[in-house]
């Protein structure tokens, strides 16, 4: 009989989101007169519309594809020129950072990049992720086999965990032991922690000296407003040797339904074969997007471009500072009523301290079936969440408003 991928097996069935869906559905289903008037801030999507430089460019893309002069079929599978150029200037050149066109590699989107870039790593490389944790990096290296099995919290046996907690900012201690590959996703999803350019200098410099790779997430970069926090790894000298970098459109460009991201490769970027030699990584990520991967649409492509014109940054900037009025809205009601309040100074995610003798998911039960409100219990991003709870700014301003007259009425 043909034989399944036995990693699967282990992965926990009570994965977070379908959990919630399923008691927000209980709740729906037994008070149907109340189901209206749930407020969502519990998965990290965003509520506004696309911008209108975004669409113009989508349209005009499409009508090209009308035409026999202008239609396209297959694209490059790294992604096209014009948009690789887009990005390599208006994120990173214009900001003083050398990467090189052909380093970025366009995508449909950064959870996808996140997970696919195991491609491209042997076996047997020691894992390092924050707890708590965007679920995806650790499912993903379960899937892989780079995992044992999980404990009854769910932790996986051969995965490091570097807690994460209000002492540390939410930034984890520097392993004691040699760890190869690191996730770091700043600023963070679930915490709205960021993390210094001294943090990230000293995550460099050990994984430099052991051969370790970062695997930085900068899926939120855009809601940096503190000017002295990195926007990029590549701020910080010598990372080109260490670093790979996902970034996406998705929250930026409200891109989340759309689909485009970006992974950038550094061609220094090395690591060593089963006879100990050392070889470059871009190489392998470019093949293995041309045997698995034909790129993004063209019109998805030219309305990511558009992001980059003058018209569109303003669009993108008018996004963003929404959802950050949204985010100091949340804050300031959560103090208000006496919690300690992490987050959304940079980041589009409040991170509360539950109220004492609540538990995470109690916590989320009461604001359920109390506020109307659901938010997303810490416990679900792994055991250093425990004890916390996010919500997201990503809203419609009425509908923040509404959440911090009934948090406040609450608790
Ligand atoms: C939303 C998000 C992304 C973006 O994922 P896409 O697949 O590009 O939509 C990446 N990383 C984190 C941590 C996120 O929360």
């Amino acid at each position: 009989m043909a034989k399944l991928n036995n990693n699967y097996l282990k992965l926990k069935a009570g994965y977070l989101f379908p959990e919630i869906g399923r008691r927000v559905k209980l709740f729906s289903d037994s008070n149907p007169e109340n189901a209206d008037n749930l407020i969502r801030c519990g998965i990290g999507d965003v509520t506004e519309p696309l911008p209108l430089a975004a669409r113009d460019a989508m349209k005009a893309a499409v009508d090209e594809l009308g035409h026999h002069e202008t239609f396209r079929g297959y694209g490059p599978e790294q992604g096209y020129d014009f948009l690789r150029a887009a990005i390599a200037d208006g994120d990173y050149r214009d900001n003083g950072i050398s990467v090189e066109d052909d380093e970025i590699f366009v995508s449909d989107g950064s959870k996808c990049d996140t997970g696919n870039i195991l491609d491209i790593f042997g076996n047997g490389n020691k894992i390092a992720i924050t707890d708590p944790v965007y679920p995806v990096y650790v499912d993903t290296n379960v899937m892989a086999g780079n995992t044992g099995e999980a404990n009854e919290s769910g932790a996986y046996e051969g995965i490091h965990y570097m807690p994460c907690h209000a002492e540390n900012g939410f930034v984890p201690e520097i392993p004691q032991e040699r760890v190869d590959l690191i996730y770091l996703c700043y600023p963070n999803n679930p915490t709205g922690a960021t993390a210094t350019r001294e943090q990230l200098e000293k995550w460099v410099s050990y994984a430099r000296e052991q051969g370790a790779i970062i695997l930085y997430d900068a899926a939120y970069q855009a809601f940096i407003q503190d000017q002295s926090v990195p926007r990029s790894i590549y701020e910080i000298d010598g990372a080109r040797e260490c670093a790979i970098e996902f970034r996406s459109f998705s929250k930026n460009g409200g891109f989340t339904g759309v689909r485009c991201a970006f992974t950038v490769v550094p061609k220094e970027l090395m690591a060593e074969d089963e006879n100990g030699e050392r070889r470059s990584l871009h190489p392998l990520w470019s093949r293995r997007q041309s045997t698995k991967f034909n790129s993004v649409s063209y019109p998805v492509q030219k309305a990511a471009e558009a992001l980059y014109s003058d018209a569109g940054k303003n669009e993108v900037k008018s996004l963003i500072t929404h959802y950050m009025e949204n985010a100091k809205k949340l804050r300031s009601a959560c103090s208000e009523i006496g919690l300690s309040v992490y987050g959304g100074e940079n980041a589009p995610y409040v991170w509360v301290a539950c109220p004492e003798s609540i538990d995470s998911w109690g916590m989320f039960d009461k604001m359920l079936n109390e506020a109307k409100v659901v938010i997303t219990p810490g416990a679900g991003f792994g055991e250093a969440g425990e004890g916390f709870f996010r919500i997201s700014a990503f809203n419609s301003k009425s509908n923040v408003d509404t959440v911090c007259e009934r948090l406040k009425a609450t608790l």
